[in-house]
């Protein structure tokens, strides 16, 4: 396999770990990313809501254990991109306020060890990275940006428009929802109507088969590997254990089990890991040593620990009017994200969703429903209009992610964490809804394969591999590298000490791109004009 020592080895090729990846190959360094998952497969299926949701064809085949034992299918794609070849591509910034303790009626958000001032420009490097379409300054909740989007928001199509406006009538300040898509543009640099991806009511959930999409792969991976020869992919590798240096306890290297089942050793200057929360959490506990016998990194016994995911709700409500909207994720409102006249304390941001088609509503059909054919929900999905509420769960010491005795993932979520902000917000967004004349709040849609199981919804995973300044109680410096080892460094949702209550990609990036930067200072670079993919646009540069 040639040279088998690397300057760099980054595991996982989700959002976190390709922009790390990414932004540390233009030193010229060489880089070495590990996927277990293959590429997707560009497809027919890849929009067939049946074989997506019906049948689960891209979910990950794999069971975790929940507190009690019971075993469940984690909401997971092993592929090149991560999950983010399945995501809604909603890239929200976190507001201001995340980055400081937020209170809630049971408990406390924890601050963080960064302000969203130290975050912003990253921010602003990861909107242009995964393409996103949006307006600065027009959500008054949001904090100031330094630059603008690259590209306009999406608008929204006629009966969206009407929402937004009966929403604005009733006082509230709905935007357009920051959006990683790809758009064909007019000649005023406006998406056409005629766009691919505005012709497509498949997002939150479905792979894109043309491309269209932000996801990892497609705006970050192919871009480098094809400018930088010193970027190296192995797909269908799976990272077995983290290995350390007997002497100094120092990463060495990981183990891995190849595509053909062998067994091989890759060796690294600096390990990054990227395998997602709950995924490095378990490859860290996996690594346990003598001399390290918690697990690697563990010495304050904070790995795996603080789990968050959100208190997430898809709310469907039919109108009586149909709603003839193709492209429906547009819209979006932080009127309730923080303490307001209707509670004392944050309830959380609203979005809309993908269009609801007959799957996905049979799937949110109540017991018993669920035989019937798929026909009289079509129908109904030509009333439904579709929203997304997301509240802040708290990181608990007992949420956590552990090995089982047999080697398997057990991750124990703590019950009723701040689900009263997510309820609240239900029923006060109901009241507006109900205002502007959508009256029939039938349903609930349980989005995707977590219907009834709490534990199964990880698509926002976050908190177990926190970073902090405080060695015995985070698990990472502010830098992202470990206490313990002065040469591992983890880039996925895990270092998020909260999640706050947007959906946490964006910042996922913002941040692999700000320790990407670290390590790209630590290292060096090698020969000629290091590319600049990753940096800041130059003044002017933004059309
Ligand atoms: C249906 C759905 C919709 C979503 N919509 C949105 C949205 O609209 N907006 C948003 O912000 N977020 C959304 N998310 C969440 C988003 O996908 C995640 O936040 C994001 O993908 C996390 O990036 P990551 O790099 O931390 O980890 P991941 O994307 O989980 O990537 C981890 C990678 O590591 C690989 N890996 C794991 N273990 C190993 C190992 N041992 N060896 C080698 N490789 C390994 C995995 O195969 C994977 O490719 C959604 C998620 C889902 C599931």
């Amino acid at each position: 396999m040639g040279n088998d020592h690397y300057d760099v080895l980054v595991i996982g090729s989700g959002p976190g770990g390709a922009t790390t990846a990414a932004r540390v190959a233009e030193t010229g360094k060489r880089v070495l990313l590990l996927e277990r998952g293959d590429f997707l497969p560009r497809e027919r299926d890849n929009w067939d809501s049946h074989a997506v949701f019906g049948t689960g064809k891209y979910t990950a085949d794999e069971t975790f254990y929940d507190r009690h034992d019971r075993p469940f299918q984690p909401e997971l794609h092993y592929y090149v991109g991560g999950n983010s070849k399945v995501y809604g591509a909603a890239l929200f910034r976190l507001l201001p306020q995340d980055f400081g303790e937020v209170q809630h009626p049971n408990g406390v958000a924890p601050a963080w060890p960064l302000t969203y001032e130290d975050m912003e420009p990253y921010y602003g490097r990861a909107e242009q990275l995964f393409w996103v379409h949006g307006q600065h300054g027009e959500d008054p909740f949001a904090g100031s940006s330094s630059q603008e989007y690259k590209h306009p928001p999406v608008a929204h199509e006629p009966h969206i428009q009407e929402i937004s406006d009966g929403l604005q009538g009733l006082g509230l300040h709905p935007f357009h929802l920051p959006l990683g898509v790809q758009l064909e543009q007019d000649a005023h640099g406006m998406p056409t109507r005629e766009s691919l991806c505005l012709r497509c009511d498949r997002i939150d959930g479905f792979p894109c088969p043309v491309g269209a999409k932000a996801d990892a792969e497609t705006a970050v991976l192919r871009p480098a590997l094809a400018t930088h020869p010193n970027l190296q992919l192995m797909t269908q590798t799976t990272v077995e254990r983290v290995l350390t240096d007997n002497a100094d306890g120092s990463a060495r290297g990981v183990a891995v089990t190849l595509a053909d089942g062998s067994s091989h050793v890759f060796t690294a200057d600096i390990v990054v890991l990227s395998a997602g929360a709950i995924l490095s959490a378990a490859l860290l506990l996996k690594s346990a040593t003598e001399k390290q016998p918690q697990g690697l990194a563990n010495s304050s016994d904070m790995v795996g620990r603080n789990y968050m995911c959100h208190n997430n709700l898809a709310l469907i409500a039919f109108s009586r009017k149909p709603n003839p909207t193709v492209f429906q994720k547009t819209l979006a409102l932080n009127d309730f994200y923080g303490p307001s006249d209707a509670w004392a304390y944050p309830m959380g941001n609203i979005q809309m969703l993908g269009k609801s088609d007959d799957w996905q509503l049979k799937g949110a059909a109540p017991r018993g429903l669920a035989w019937a054919p798929s026909a009289p929900y079509a129908q109904v999905a030509k009333h439904s209009v579709d929203f997304w509420l997301c509240s802040e769960d708290i990181p608990l010491a007992d949420s956590r992610v552990t090995l089982r005795p047999d080697g398997a993932i057990k991750l124990a979520l703590q019950p009723n964490n701040n689900v009263e902000a997510v309820m609240r917000l239900r029923h006060t967004f109901q009241e507006k809804l109900t205002k502007l004349g959508m009256v029939h709040m039938r349903s609930v849609r349980s989005l995707y394969l977590h219907k009834g199981f709490e534990a199964a919804a990880t698509a926002h995973q976050a908190g177990t591999v926190r970073f902090g300044t405080n060695p015995s109680a985070s698990v990472l410096d502010v830098n992202c590298k470990a206490h313990d080892l002065d040469n591992l460094y983890v880039v996925d949702g895990s270092f998020m000490p909260s999640i706050g209550a947007v959906n946490p990609t964006l910042t996922i990036i913002a941040n692999a791109l700000r320790v990407g930067d670290r390590i790209a200072e630590r290292i060096g670079t090698t020969g000629g004009q290091p590319s600049t993919a990753t940096q800041p646009a130059q003044p002017g540069a933004i059309t």
